[in-house]
C-alpha cells in the first residue's frame, strides 16, 4: 500500500512530503496505524551523511507508537486495536547466539533496522516511521503499557522517544547492575540524557549530569540528579576522580572523553553511547591502573525494551517533548543540532 511519509532525496535536501510504499502482509506481520514518531539524532547523521550510505531516498524514524489496524494470518501475540510501539529493529535471523540470548540488537548475521536496513526476505530497503503506516514482524513490537496507552494523550506521545533514547539507556545501566548505591555519570543532556538521568535514578542510584553549561541545571535536577556540572570549566572532572560505577556518554560531537574516565573509580565503566565520526585518543595507563574500562553499547534487544518501557510506566518516567508538524521536520533537526530541544521532538503523525 501507499502511504504518506517525509523523505529526504539525498544527504544535502530537506525532508519533504513524499509517498513510500509498504509491503503486503506476511503471515506474522501487523499492519500499524502510526499515532506519534520521535526525532533521534540518529536520524539526522542518517540523513546528513555522517555515516555514508546509498539508500536515498530515505524516510528515517524509529521511535514509533501506533495501533495495529491488520494482522497476519500466524500473528499469535497481538490483535486489531492494540497500541504497539517499534524502535531501532524490525528482524533479525533469530537462530544466532545473540538472538537466542534476546540480544537482537547484536544479531550475528546483523539486526534488520527499523530504517537503512535490507529487508531478510525481499532485499528492500526499510524505510521508518515518519509515515502514517508502518508493517512490522509481531515479534518486534513492544507492547505499550496501559499508562502510555491513550493514543491521543501527552503521555503516549512523551513515552515514543523510550523506543530509542529509554533502551539504549536502560540497556547498559541495567546490564551494568546499577541499583540503590551506585553512582552514575551521564554526560549530556539531550534526548538520550535526559532520559538516563530518570532511569539511574529511579533505578536507585545518586547520579550527576555533566553538561557543556549549567543552563538545564534546574531540569537535571528535577529529573533526579544529585550533581550538575559544566564541562566547559577547568578542572570540572577533579571533585569526582575515582568516584563513579558507571558514566553513560551521550555526547553526539567529537570530545576529549579522558576527564570522564578519571572521574570512573575501581573497575568502573564508561559506556559510550553517542556515536561522534573521529576516533578518540586513550592513553592506557588511564583504563590500567584501576581496571576501568571503555565499552559502547547498542540500543538494546526486545524483551529488555519490554521490560524497560514497563519499568518507565511503573515510575512515571517519560520524554519531555516538544510535538511538531510534520512540516517542521527541517527546523527541528536544526534545533537538535544546535542543543535547542528540551529534550525530544515527537511528530504527530495525522500531518505527514
Ligand atoms: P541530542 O538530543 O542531540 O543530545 C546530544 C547531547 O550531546 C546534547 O544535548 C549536548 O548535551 C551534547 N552535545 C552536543 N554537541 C556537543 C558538543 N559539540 N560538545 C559537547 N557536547 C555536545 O542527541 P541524542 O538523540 O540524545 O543522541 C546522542 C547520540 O547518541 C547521537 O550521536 C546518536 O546518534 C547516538 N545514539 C546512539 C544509540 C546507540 O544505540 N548507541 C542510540 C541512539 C542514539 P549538553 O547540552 O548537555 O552538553
Ligand atoms: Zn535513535
Amino acid at each position: 500500500m501507499d502511504v504518506a511519509c517525509y523523505t529526504a532525496e539525498s544527504s544535502d535536501s530537506p525532508l519533504t512530503k513524499s509517498t513510500l510504499s509498504r509491503r503486503e502482509l506476511r503471515s506474522d506481520d501487523c499492519l500499524l496505524e502510526i499515532r506519534w514518531a520521535g526525532i533521534c539524532h540518529s536520524d539526522i547523521h542518517t540523513v546528513n551523511g555522517d555515516w555514508p550510505h546509498d539508500n536515498f531516498p530515505m524516510t528515517p524514524g524509529h521511535e514509533i507508537i501506533g495501533k495495529i489496524i491488520e494482522t497476519g494470518p500466524d500473528v499469535q501475540k497481538f490483535t486489531t486495536g492494540d497500541v504497539v510501539g517499534i524502535g531501532c529493529l524490525v528482524d533479525s535471523c533469530g537462530t544466532c547466539r545473540a538472538c537466542v540470548d534476546n540480544e537482537e540488537n547484536y544479531c550475528e548475521e546483523g539486526a534488520t533496522g527499523t530504517y537503512n536496513g535490507v529487508d531478510r526476505h525481499d532485499g528492500s530497503i526499510t524505510q521508518g516511521g515518519y509515515s502514517t503506516h508502518i508493517v512490522c514482524r509481531e515479534d518486534f513490537l513492544i507492547r505499550i503499557p496501559e499508562a502510555f496507552s491513550d493514543l491521543e494523550s501527552d503521555q503516549a506521545a512523551s513515552a515514543t522517544p523510550l523506543l530509542c533514547a529509554g533502551i539504549t539507556t536502560f540497556s547498559p545501566l541495567q546490564n551494568a547492575g546499577v541499583g540503590p548505591g551506585s553512582r552514575v555519570g551521564i554526560v549530556g543532556m539531550g534526548g538520550l540524557g535526559h532520559v538516563a538521568v530518570q532511569i539511574a535514578a529511579a533505578m536507585g542510584a545518586e547520579v550527576s549530569v555533566f553538561s557543556h553549561g549549567l543552563s538545564k541545571k534546574d531540569d537535571g535536577l528535577r529529573l533526579g540528579a544529585t550533581n550538575y556540572v559544566a564541562t566547559a570549566d577547568e578542572g570540572f572532572d577533579k571533585p569526582f576522580r575515582d568516584t563513579f560505577d558507571v558514566i553513560i556518554d551521550t555526547v553526539s560531537a567529537p570530545h576529549d572523553v579522558n576527564p570522564f574516565i578519571k572521574m570512573l573509580g575501581r573497575k568502573g565503566r564508561l559506556v559510550l553511547l553517542g556515536l561522534p565520526t573521529e576516533a578518540m585518543q586513550i592513553p592506557a595507563g588511564l583504563l590500567i591502573g584501576k581496571g576501568r574500562s571503555v565499552l559502547g553499547s547498542a540500543i538494546g534487544g526486545i524483551k529488555q525494551t519490554q521490560d524497560m518501557i514497563d519499568f518507565c510506566a511503573e515510575h512515571n518516567i517519560t520524554a519531555e517533548t516538544e510535538v511538531i508538524p510534520a512540516e517542521q521536520i527541517n527546523e527541528a533537526y536544526q534545533r537538535v543540532i544546535d542543543s535547542d530541544v528540551r529534550y525530544r521532538f515527537v511528530i504527530d503523525a495525522a500531518t505527514f
